[in-house]
């Protein structure tokens, strides 16, 4: 059903419901395995976020993954005949639109939900994440390019299905002309096109169709930070605030958050798990 951004092969996903704690699944029908989308089971963040277990991968699975947090989804087989997760338009959008025309079931087993009680930061030279104490589940990315269209942006999102499904999911993922060639020298980037990727040259992009939103770009980075927080496999009470953070530090901080039981504390909650 779909095209992997960087492998270039055709793939199909299937969706189907999972029981309580099955957590999001992965299944690789091409090898007979499985990876359960957890941030120890990451194996490569470098232009996309990759899980791997047993020898086998899937590359890719960020948008997928926000589509799913985004919608509170929280347990789910994904099933796909090939290493990459369809780019579809190179947002979460398409993703939202199957699993709603699908459906949600409520289960009655209640997921993990824990609340952060003392700050957790990571800095890396230029860049940093943290999340703090905050009374709901909230992101603040800052961005900062040194490109007329980016530049500095602020963009605040608090956790809930709507603006997830208005404000973040139609958001696509972006890449500049200029390194378009030294990622398909790596041989990576091969189902890239201008049907899933904005793609900006020195002072404008070349999609015709223009942007979604004035400040699509900023948008897009809270989509891949919601995919990519999704692998603590435990919701959250904190604000993460990142400034230049790209997948590696995102994946960085859900590894911290597990590392650091002592600075958050496991609570109840009202909501419960879903399927699809
Ligand atoms: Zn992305």
């Amino acid at each position: 059903m779909g095209v992997g951004l960087h492998t270039g092969i055709n793939v199909s996903l299937r969706l189907s419901p999972a029981p309580p704690d099955s957590g999001i699944v992965f299944i690789r029908n091409d090898k007979k395995t499985s990876v359960n989308a957890r941030v120890g089971n990451i194996v490569a963040t470098d232009y996309s976020s990759t899980l791997g277990l047993n020898g086998s991968s899937i590359q890719t699975v960020e948008h997928l993954l926000a589509a799913i947090a985004g919608l509170h989804i929280d347990n789910l087989y994904v099933e796909v005949d090939s290493p990459e997760v369809p780019i579809m338009d190179g947002s979460a959008y398409p993703f939202v639109e199957l699993i709603l025309r699908s459906g949600v079931i409520q289960q009655d087993k209640i997921k993990p939900h824990i609340k952060i009680v003392e700050p957790i930061e990571i800095i890396e030279r230029d860049r940093y994440i943290r999340i703090e104490p905050s009374p709901f589940p909230a992101i603040t990315y800052l961005m900062d390019f040194d490109h007329p269209l980016l530049n500095k942006q602020r963009f605040v999102y608090h956790y809930s299905i709507d603006s997830f499904i208005k404000e973040i999911a139609p958001a696509r993922t972006f890449g500049f002309l200029k390194d378009v060639i030294t990622l398909q020298e790596k041989g990576l980037g091969k189902g890239g096109s201008l049907n899933n990727v904005i793609i900006l040259g020195d002072l404008e992009i070349l999609n015709e169709e223009g942007l979604r939103y004035d400040d699509e770009f900023i948008r897009h980075k809270v989509l891949d930070l919601i995919g990519d927080m999704s692998l603590l496999s435990m919701s959250f009470i904190g604000h993460i605030t990142a400034y230049r953070s790209g997948h590696n530090l995102n994946t960085r901080l859900a590894t911290a958050i597990l590392d650091n039981s002592d600075k958050w504390i496991e609570v109840g909650q009202s909501e419960k798990g879903l399927i699809v």
